[in-house]
């Protein structure tokens, strides 16, 4: 994928020569952020009523993402997207982020500047500052880890653990399409192995790709609540799939579940990928992951507000624990859910 571009080798301009180069034209937004890049440590300092919130992830090659489909100006906005959506799963604002890299001699600087044009594009889109990070060598391949820092009121923060029982669940936007556009990649990559003179087959899937390809974390969703006067409960992001995040807000809240499958919110790029592969639309949303929406309780008093919202879809209702994690399926019979998810660790 590097084919056709100069290749300036990253030996050439040395680590502090790199760090240079990549945040020379760096700039911060926040006045929070006291000390960007430049020294041992950034400075950052929120008003005395915002608590700070802080949270990292790692993206491995070769775990979490494949650069035979993946471009790297994409990788690295999505770098950017699986943090800061830690950030508003906790109904709060990311303002800060650190970028840790290791980087094997496979790529050249023109790659890891296209990496940084997706980074610097995410902190303009989420509005966070870089403000720093480590960047090392890798024996084989690249591994991203991102910190991110973010702030919210203490009245604000919505933990994992508050959902109360006949609360209702809440989900934003549709679910699966990352997986099924996944799904997607992937064929296309066996067919292109197979026969390198195969053109990739993308046609009528652009939503779904774009999903897997560059997926938006819900930054609107802080805004909309407010607006709607809606504070849930509780709240989780999906990256791992809806039936792995229930089961974490249901055993932090302790309560059971009860998700009614004919809710749940699909796009119809995902039922057509779905159906073209053999699978089950609902189990894509169930077990699918990467989706970065939002999952979140809210007490039954606030149905109204919510019932008909373009954003939301009220998907089931928490119940005692007693009960169990269920899915009244479209032909009314009561399925078990567990949390099969969208496991790195397993998967591959
Ligand atoms: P130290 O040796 O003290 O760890 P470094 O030389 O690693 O410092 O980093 C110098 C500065 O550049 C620091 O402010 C650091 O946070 C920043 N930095 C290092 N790597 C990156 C990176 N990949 N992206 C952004 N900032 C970085
Ligand atoms: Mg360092």
């Amino acid at each position: 994928m590097f084919e056709n571009s100069t290749r300036t080798e990253l030996s050439s301009l040395g680590e502090f020569g790199l760090i240079e180069h990549l945040t020379k034209d760096n700039e911060t937004k926040h006045g929070s952020t006291l000390k960007s890049i430049g020294d041992d440590a950034a400075v950052i300092k929120f008003e005395n009523n915002e608590e700070t919130l802080v949270s990292s992830d790692m993206l491995i090659e070769g775990v979490h993402f494949d650069l035979t489909y993946v471009p790297l100006k994409h990788l690295g906005f999505k770098a950017v997207t699986v943090n800061v959506s830690d950030i508003y799963a906790m109904n709060g604002t990311p303002k800060q982020i650190l970028m840790n890299l290791a980087i094997s001699s496979r790529f050249s600087l023109e790659a890891i500047e296209e990496f940084y044009s997706g980074v610097y594009a995410a902190c303009k889109f989420y509005n966070v500052d870089l403000i720093g990070g480590d960047t090392t060598s890798s024996l084989s391949g690249l591994a991203i880890s991102v910190t991110v820092i973010g702030s919210a009121n203490k009245e604000e923060i919505v933990y994992r653990n508050g959902a109360q029982e006949k609360n209702l669940l809440v989900v934003t936007g549709d679910l699966g399409g990352a997986y099924m556009g996944l799904q997607i990649l992937e064929r296309e990559k066996s067919v292109y192995q197979a026969d390198p003179n195969m053109q990739p087959d993308l046609e009528g899937h652009d939503y779904i790709l774009e999903r897997q390809l560059k997926p938006i974390a819900r930054k609107d969703i802080k805004e909309l609540l407010k607006k709607c006067k809606v504070r849930p409960t509780a709240m989780i992001d999906i990256s791992d799939g809806l039936a792995s995040e229930v089961i974490h807000l249901c055993r932090q809240s302790k309560l059971g579940i009860q998700i009614f499958e004919e809710k749940i919110p699909l796009d119809p790029q995902t039922i057509d990928g779905a159906k073209e592969m053999g699978l089950d639309p609902s189990v894509v949303a169930l077990n699918g992951g990467e989706d970065y929406e939002l999952l979140m309780a809210i007490d039954i008093n606030d149905y109204e507000k919510l019932k008909d919202h373009l954003h939301f879809s009220i998907i089931g209702h928490f119940t005692a624990e007693s009960a169990g994690y269920n899915m009244v399926s479209k032909t009314g019979t009561l399925v078990p859910i567990t949390a099969q998810g969208w496991d790195a660790l397993l998967k591959r």
